[in-house]
């Protein structure tokens, strides 16, 4: 039976791993490899690294740090957690399984992909983004395109022109689902409106992104971000009981356990904002508490 399994090896599952076996607790991370880690180009936001850190290697360098203290992975994808009824849980991945008394849900979260040829390519080199938060502050002064309906398309349009550039909301006809309020608060921000829907949209290092549109002129931009939304994989948590909020973000309390006992999250798929940094945090105050309810 181990102290505690836990079920994603991110910005979040690592780091617990490192402070429950820094604990000399016995966990284990199990991780199926698909960390929103590895399509930063460039993270400028994570304190310790002025400089800025692509994605990738920061998590070469958390898998290091974890395996520094020993912390157990194992690769593979849970797909599904029962609960014991001696207490604690029970967790599969195909024919593996694992006894453990409580579980850490770091199971990340999982970006809308947009219609965009060699996505891959163009999130590598931040042509496309998808988190404004992250790196909004780099559009300074570029021609910056948000593909994404109705009031979550508007809200990160105005959200991103905040930050002195020149942006276009490519709107797919979503326009006439706003308020007229909304609508003039985009035109004060100097916010463009496309409505006709991209027929197709490329990229190229060097030449930043062109959108192809129905019946006109191709509109070209330095970058685009996507706000299509993001899901939130919780069903291994909301199939044992837990609450979650309709994005699939799990409700947790301030010990960031879910709303079944001995069930934690942390990190994009618990409650809050999407960033490294809170990740980290979450998964410190979540190892935390299972230490000291053991
Ligand atoms: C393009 C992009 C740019 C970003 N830029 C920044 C930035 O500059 N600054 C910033 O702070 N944040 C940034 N972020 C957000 C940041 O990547 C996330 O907030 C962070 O990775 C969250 O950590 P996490 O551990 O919750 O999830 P992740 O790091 O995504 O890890 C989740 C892990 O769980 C695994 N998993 C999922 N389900 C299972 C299962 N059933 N069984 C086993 N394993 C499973 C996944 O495969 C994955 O390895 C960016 C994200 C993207 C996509």
């Amino acid at each position: 039976m181990l102290d505690c399994l836990v079920i994603g090896g991110g910005a979040a599952g690592l780091t617990a791993g490192v402070y429950l076996h820094r604990y000399r607790r016995t966990a284990l991370v199990v991780d199926a490899g698909q960390s929103r880690l590895q399509w930063i180009a460039k993270t400028r936001n994570v304190l310790g690294f002025p400089d800025g850190i692509a994605g990738a290697e920061l998590l070469d360098r958390i898998r290091a740090h974890a395996a520094r203290f020993k912390v157990p992975v194992e690769q593979g994808c849970v797909d599904r957690v029962t609960a014991l009824p001696e207490g604690g849980f029970e967790a599969f991945a195909g024919s593996r399984s694992w006894r453990a008394r409580t579980v850490l849900l770091a199971t990340g979260a999982r970006d809308v992909p947009p219609e965009v040829e060699g996505l891959k390519d163009a999130l590598k080199h931040a042509l496309v983004r998808y988190c404004p938060v992250c790196d909004g502050f780099e559009t300074q002064g570029h021609r910056v395109a948000v593909l994404g309906t109705d009031v979550h398309g508007h809200g990160e349009a105005a959200f991103i022109a905040g930050f002195g550039n020149e942006v276009t909301w490519l709107s797919m006809g979503s326009r006439d689902a706003l308020k007229p309020e909304q609508l003039a608060t985009l035109e004060q921000l100097g916010v463009r409106i496309a409505d006709a829907r991209p027929r197709r949209i490329h990229c190229a290092p060097g030449q930043g992104v062109t959108v192809e549109l129905d019946g006109e002129e191709p509109l070209r931009f330095d970058m685009m971000y996507s706000a299509l939304g993001l899901r939130h994989p919780s069903g291994l948590a909301t199939a044992l009981g837990a609450n979650a909020h309709e994005d699939g973000q799990l409700v947790v309390d301030g010990h960031m356990q879910t709303t079944v006992p001995g069930l934690y999250a942390a990190g994009d798929v618990a409650e809050g904002l999407n960033q490294i940094g809170v990740a980290a945090g979450h998964a410190a105050i979540a190892a935390t508490a299972i230490h000291n309810r053991l």
